[in-house]
């Protein structure tokens, strides 16, 4: 799947900062490495041939002989799967539009934590916060020329 313009993405904090225009196929992984590694009952990667950095760079974990993780050295947001001699997987809810890379296979189903599959019938509830109610030190889901922004 190629995109002549691309997606971008990045950490909350918005010190890392990416695009990516070719992509592979997007995966759900349950493996328990994943778990950990997300904070999440799974994680969302998606192959790309041609990550580049725009902000920053990743600090890594090498979370198995074969396996390196990057994520942000200053906010902690997951951002990449990296086997050794492939393509890296980059995390789908790291992209501004997570919407774009939907996937379209499980797996590691093994480790598949039981409660995963009931979470989309659980009881339903907004967040409750008004507009303005908090203010969010995120990195907002597009590129920006500087950050974080200057004070006026
Ligand atoms: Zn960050
Ligand atoms: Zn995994």
């Amino acid at each position: 799947m190629t995109d002549a313009k691309g997606l971008s993405g990045g950490c909350q904090c918005g010190a890392v900062r990416y695009r990516a225009s070719d992509f592979g196929r997007s995966s759900v992984c349950h493996c328990r490495m994943c778990q950990k590694a997300l904070g999440s009952p799974y994680a969302t990667l998606v192959t790309s041939r041609d990550l580049t950095y725009t902000r920053g760079k990743p600090t890594y974990f090498q979370s198995s002989d074969k396996v390196r993780r990057g994520f942000c050295g200053a906010c902690g947001t997951p951002l990449t799967f990296e086997f050794d001699g492939f393509d890296p997987d980059i995390t789908v809810t790291s992209l501004d539009d997570p919407s774009a890379m939907p996937p379209v296979v499980q797996l590691a189903v093994e480790s598949r934590l039981p409660w995963c599959e009931d979470v989309s019938q659980l009881p339903q509830e907004n967040s409750g916060l008004e507009a303005g109610a908090i203010h969010s030190h995120q990195h907002p889901d597009h590129d920006t020329a500087e950050w974080p922004p200057q004070e006026d």
